[in-house]
């Protein structure tokens, strides 16, 4: 005798595994997409370089041997477009390994302040046309699940993208506070500012707001990309408010690496 087996006791399950199939071809899918969309992206922003420096050489085979001006010129615009080819390169591949990123907590602690110090004097040292200002009296240390050399390059990235989208309000002010079970790093400059709508895009990769001036001062448009992220990869948060005209401020937001012996450790310090 066949033994008869109920389908419809299982009806439920084949429409769940049929849902989650779905999804999962769907995530494939968006997947497979953004990685075109990323080798569509780099093969145009790398076009126009190439096709410069192409021209350069062309000008160069023609004239270069008998014009010394020719020669000069074209030299020096093809050297220059591929340091800009050089710094595209190193910029993807610093976001392709910030997408790549996976983050073992539990075996990193970086005492923030001193990161955040660290790079704030350098910057004070490169850049002394500026007027700096740093607001982080910290009375104990504050640790956080990231490791310093990454934490500088977000650093890095904000305050060259401050000092690059100043106009004459030369100002940079950084600021490092706890806030909660957080700590928040925030950097702020009194420069062009940035549109309402073009707030959410700026964090997209290759996304300039001034498309035209490609070379001054802005970059390749992947720096905010970057930090995005690494960001996430720490379970941090990155914040942004600006009005054009009047200037922008970034906020890193990141657990910390105790929030529960911090917040007793305050309390107790108040109680004194
Ligand atoms: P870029 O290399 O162009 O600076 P980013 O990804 O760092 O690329 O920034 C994307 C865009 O966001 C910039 O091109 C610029 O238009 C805008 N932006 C970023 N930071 C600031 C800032 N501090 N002030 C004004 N605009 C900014």
């Amino acid at each position: 005798t066949k033994k008869r087996v109920d389908v419809s006791a299982y009806n439920q399950e084949l429409d769940e595994l049929g849902q989650l199939l779905n999804q999962t071809m769907g995530q494939v899918q968006n997947l497979v997409q953004s990685q075109q969309d990323f080798v569509s992206d780099v093969s145009h922003e790398l076009r126009t370089p190439v096709t410069i420096v192409k021209g350069h050489l062309n000008l160069l085979a023609r004239w270069g041997k008998d014009d010394p001006e020719v020669l000069a010129d074209s030299l020096s615009s093809s050297l220059s477009e591929i340091k800009r080819m050089e710094v595209l390169v190193n910029e993807m591949l610093q976001l392709t390994r910030a997408e790549k990123l996976i983050v073992n907590k539990e075996q990193i602690t970086t005492s923030v302040a001193a990161v955040v110090e660290r790079v704030y004097h350098d910057f004070q040292i490169v850049h002394p046309e500026f007027s700096w200002t740093y607001d982080g009296e910290v009375s104990q240390p504050i640790e956080v699940a990231i490791r310093p050399d990454h934490l500088e390059q977000l650093l890095i990235i904000l305050l060259d993208n401050a000092i690059k989208y100043s106009t004459d309000r030369k100002e940079v002010h950084l600021a490092l506070a706890k806030a909660g079970a957080w700590v928040e790093i925030g950097v702020q400059d009194f420069g062009q500012g940035i549109a309402h709508d073009d707030l959410d895009r700026i964090f997209d990769r290759f996304y300039r707001v001034d498309k035209a001036r490609v070379h001054q001062p802005g970059g390749n448009g992947l720096g905010l990309s970057i930090v995005k992220k690494m960001v996430a990869a720490y379970g941090g948060q990155v914040q942004v408010e600006s009005a054009l005209g009047s200037g922008s401020s970034f906020r890193l937001r990141f657990p910390l690496v105790d929030p529960s012996q911090e917040e007793v450790l305050e309390e107790k310090q108040s109680d004194l």
